[in-house]
């Protein structure tokens, strides 16, 4: 029987770019290097107010509300305020310091490797399909050493327009040379990835590694990446 998918999209950060470990790790880090246990009792509660406030932001920024720049000072001053410390220049410090080491950051989800070496050899067309900022995606994919597997990478500064709006995924079909029928998006973002594919016809598999319950329906789930060896 002929296979249904030619090409599968992948988005990038928490689907194969371990985002969370690789974050934790610069927060950590930037506990020790700024002085801020002088400030902030542990490093797990500047961590945990930090993630609030850039979550919060990164709505605020996937609604166009507020800038790319906005977003990377911000993040930090509001977190430091949380703490009665008014310091735009180290919020400024902390970010660019944020901005520069995170990308670095080589963890990747469990199995990544292994299945795209798996999709690859079975000749699948893979490619990305991102919301993040254009300058980081790259270091992230060449410093993880993944960068190879992928024919076509789409990032939404680029596209002029972010996940889950439908031209992102258009333009990126349209790159690939493939089809919404033989096409198939892999991500972790229920309203990003999954609502964005299906909108326009792609089927698609939401990796659900937080076991989070979907607000609606899915075609198709996974808990791991290592499940799409015996789905593809
Ligand atoms: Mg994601």
């Amino acid at each position: 029987m002929e296979r249904k998918y030619e090409h599968i999209f992948f988005d990038l950060d928490r689907t194969l770019w371990h985002f969370e470990e690789n974050s934790n790790k610069v927060l950590r880090d930037i506990y020790q290097e700024f002085g801020l246990q002088e400030l902030i009792p542990t490093a797990e509660l500047f961590i945990d107010h930090y993630k609030r406030i850039n979550e919060e932001l990164w709505v605020l920024y996937r609604e166009n509300k507020i800038t790319k720049d906005t977003l990377r000072w911000k993040r930090f001053g509001d977190t430091l305020r949380c703490f009665q410390l008014e310091d735009s220049a180290l919020a400024d410090r902390i970010g660019d310091y944020y901005i520069y080491h995170s990308p670095r950051q080589t963890e990747l989800l469990p199995y990544t490797r292994e299945v795209l070496d798996y999709l690859h050899g079975k000749g699948y067309k893979l490619h990305i399909i991102s919301n993040g900022f254009e300058e980081v995606q790259y270091i992230k994919m060449q410093e993880s050493a993944i960068n190879h597997y992928f024919d076509v990478v789409v990032l939404s500064e680029k596209a002029g327009v972010k996940k889950p709006h439908p031209y992102i995924f258009k333009k990126a079909l349209k790159l690939a040379g493939a089809l919404p029928v033989n096409s198939l998006m892999i991500g972790d973002d229920f309203y990003a990835d999954i609502l964005g594919a299906k909108r326009i016809g792609m089927d698609q598999i939401y990796f659900n590694f937080d076991q989070e319950q979907a607000p609606e329906p899915i075609r198709q789930e996974i808990r791991c990446l290592s499940e799409l060896m015996s789905l593809l």
